[in-house]
């Protein structure tokens, strides 16, 4: 294979890290990260991957965002500074989590660069569901379960419309919930007040694809009972639907046992104002 086939030149690379097991990046992102001298990363990739494949030289910079406010870059922040270091002449790498553009804001931060006539590449990345429905055992699409997945999220200050509930609870489809992990309990509830069938299953999946790991499934009409006290270590993916029975078949990866250790550490004070200098 001639390496060199596919490569272009640009300002900015956009790209995604993968869920969590460093081995899960791609091939063109581990190139790009050891020719940058800027990269600018997000909470969900980890220091693993920042230490094995960054060039040593470049300049890390934490710019994520946080489910508190504390820690979080206002987007606009991140923006300049793309635009400011891929103007100085720099090769600058956004790394995010999972894929660039599945619920990240990609939209904002290409725009940007736009605006200055910045050229840049997107490098796709395997986002959460893929990653967790790997290592959960759970095949998203499996024949006889289901015939489409959808990617979703209920964050806090996300409505959604009772009618689109019940579109929600009687669909085929697989529901894949990200950024959900704080409600999940509001999640299931409306689920069931719009009769979801009782033979639908629901698995959480926390910190996906990393040594800690864990997935708590159960039948959906269940799920109070066995889990509804639980707080969930962020990241957290929820899969909804025939096929989340399928874990308790399909299971490969051994559960960790740690008590709720953090794989992904939260943006530091000192990170942040590495960013704001
Ligand atoms: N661009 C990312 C998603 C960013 S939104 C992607 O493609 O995966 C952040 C949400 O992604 C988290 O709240 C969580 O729902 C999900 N997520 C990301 N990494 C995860 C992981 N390792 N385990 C479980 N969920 C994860």
């Amino acid at each position: 294979m001639n390496k060199y086939k596919y490569k272009q030149i640009h300002n900015v690379i956009f790209a995604g890290a993968g869920p969590g097991d460093p081995e899960l990046i791609t091939l063109k992102t581990v190139r790009h990260l050891g020719e940058a001298e800027v990269v600018i990363t997000d909470r969900l990739v980890s220091e693993e991957i920042l230490e094995t494949f960054v060039n040593p030289r470049a300049l890390i910079l934490h710019a994520g965002k946080q489910r508190r406010k504390e820690g979080s870059t206002p987007q606009h922040i991140i923006n300049e500074l793309l635009v400011d270091y891929a103007l100085q002449g720099k090769k600058v790498v956004r790394l995010k989590g999972g894929d660039v553009s599945v619920f990240s804001n990609l939209l904002d931060e290409l725009q940007a660069l736009n605006k200055y006539g910045i050229t840049y590449e997107i490098i796709p990345g395997i986002t959460a569901a893929c990653g967790a429905a790997a290592y959960a055992g759970i095949p998203l699409t499996a024949r006889n379960h289901a015939k489409a997945v959808r990617f979703l999220t209920l964050h806090k200050n996300e409505i959604i419309q009772p009618a689109y509930w019940k579109e929600l609870a009687q669909t085929e489809d697989t529901l894949v919930f990200y950024m959900s992990g704080d409600t999940t309990g509001e999640l299931v509830k409306q689920l069931l007040e719009h009769q979801i069938s009782p033979d639908k299953y629901i698995a959480v999946v926390e910190q996906a694809t990393t040594p800690f790991q864990k997935v708590f499934s159960t039948k959906i009409h269940r799920y109070e009972l066995e889990f509804g006290n639980r707080n969930y270590t962020s990241p957290t993916l929820i899969i909804v639907g025939k096929v989340a029975a399928l874990h308790e078949e399909l299971r490969w990866k051994t559960e960790s046992k740690t008590e709720d250790e953090l794989y992904f550490k939260s943006v530091t004070k000192n990170k942040q104002e590495e960013v704001r200098a």
